[in-house]
């Protein structure tokens, strides 16, 4: 099996070649220009491999409603060329096979549910903490999608007590991204991320907004997993502060191994490392093609429901 593999991400594109077992086969990665060019590249590339379907998981918001006039479309983004634009459209017109199409949090979930981290279980969520935060959720073995598709990087958090910084949200100026993404780090501590030393005092304050988000999953998901991915997660030191807030956010209320004498194992970055997103998007794709089979199965009459 060969199928494409598109992780359609705001600064750059990654395009792969995966089998049925999760091996990328192969892989190119090129920044995201304007849309034409990118696609163009992207449909280059997928066109000089025989693939039997393809996978995108795509930076956002996107419209992912099947009965919409814009299902595939990407909806709202400061990227220039790229708000309102037709990206599952513009790949679906050059090839005669199935297509998967997701946010790209949600492909790195059931990339994780398939191969990785949440292997074998029914459901997990992915948070990504880089330039932005995003929420991929798994649940009873479908991808979330609902009125729209999670945006939990946006959610409201609680101030940190010795934090004075006001937030650079768009939007919402102190949700999670405002405060705890990439940017937000650089913005209160006038400093990168990755320059910060291990011991800084910014990282028990990340710890205590990521702990928020994820003791809000746990709250209304109730996962059996939850992965964190994403640049600002490459500080190793966070996981385990962040595991002890989240116990002492929960405070006792949930009796369950996995948070408290499991949560290493609960609590975890993703198994699949840099592979997540591409793998994620093959996985989408893997879907794509065994749907199309099913349909063609049920279309011959040779299963019933
Ligand atoms: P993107 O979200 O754009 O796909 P990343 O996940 O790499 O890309 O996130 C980029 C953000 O992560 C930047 O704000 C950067 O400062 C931060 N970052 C990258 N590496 C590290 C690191 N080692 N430690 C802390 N922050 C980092
Ligand atoms: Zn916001």
């Amino acid at each position: 099996m060969r199928i494409g593999a598109i992780e359609a991400g705001g600064t750059k594109f990654i395009c792969g070649i995966g089998n049925e077992n999760g091996d990328i086969l192969d892989r190119i990665s090129f920044p995201t220009e304007r849309p034409e060019e990118t696609l163009g590249r992207t449909i280059e590339y997928l066109k000089s491999q025989q693939v039997e379907a393809v996978g995108a998981g795509s930076f956002g918001p996107i419209n992912l409603n099947k009965n919409s006039p814009k299902y595939g479309y990407i909806t709202t983004t400061p990227k220039p060329g790229w708000a309102d634009f037709d990206v599952l459209g513009t790949l679906k017109r050059h090839f005669n096979v199935p297509f998967g199409w997701d946010t790209d949090v949600n492909a790195a979930a059931l990339g994780e549910a398939t191969w990785g981290a949440a292997k074998g279980l029914d459901s997990c969520v992915y948070f990504t903490i880089g330039t932005g935060i995003g929420l991929g959720v798994y649940i009873e073995g479908r991808l979330v999608h609902g009125l729209m598709h999670p945006e939990g990087g946006h959610i409201g958090v609680r101030r940190h007590t010795s934090d004075s910084f006001e937030g650079i949200c768009p939007y919402h100026q102190d949700c999670l991204e405002g405060m705890a993404a990439g940017p937000s780090i650089e913005a209160r501590w006038r400093m990168k991320g990755q320059d910060l030393p291990e011991d800084h005092p910014a990282w028990t304050m990340e710890a205590y907004y990521i702990a928020q988000a994820i003791v809000n999953a746990i709250l209304l998901l109730s996962p059996k997993k939850v992965i964190l991915g994403g640049g600002v997660m490459k500080q190793s030191q966070l996981y385990p502060l962040i595991r002890e807030q989240v116990q002492q956010l929960l405070n006792g209320y949930i009796h369950m191994a996995a948070v408290d004498s499991d949560i290493e194992q609960y609590i975890v970055p993703p198994a699949l490392k840099e592979n997540a997103g591409l793998c994620g998007a093959l996985a989408l794709g893997i879907r794509a093609f065994e749907n199309k089979n099913m349909s063609n199965f049920k279309d011959k009459g040779l299963i019933c429901s």
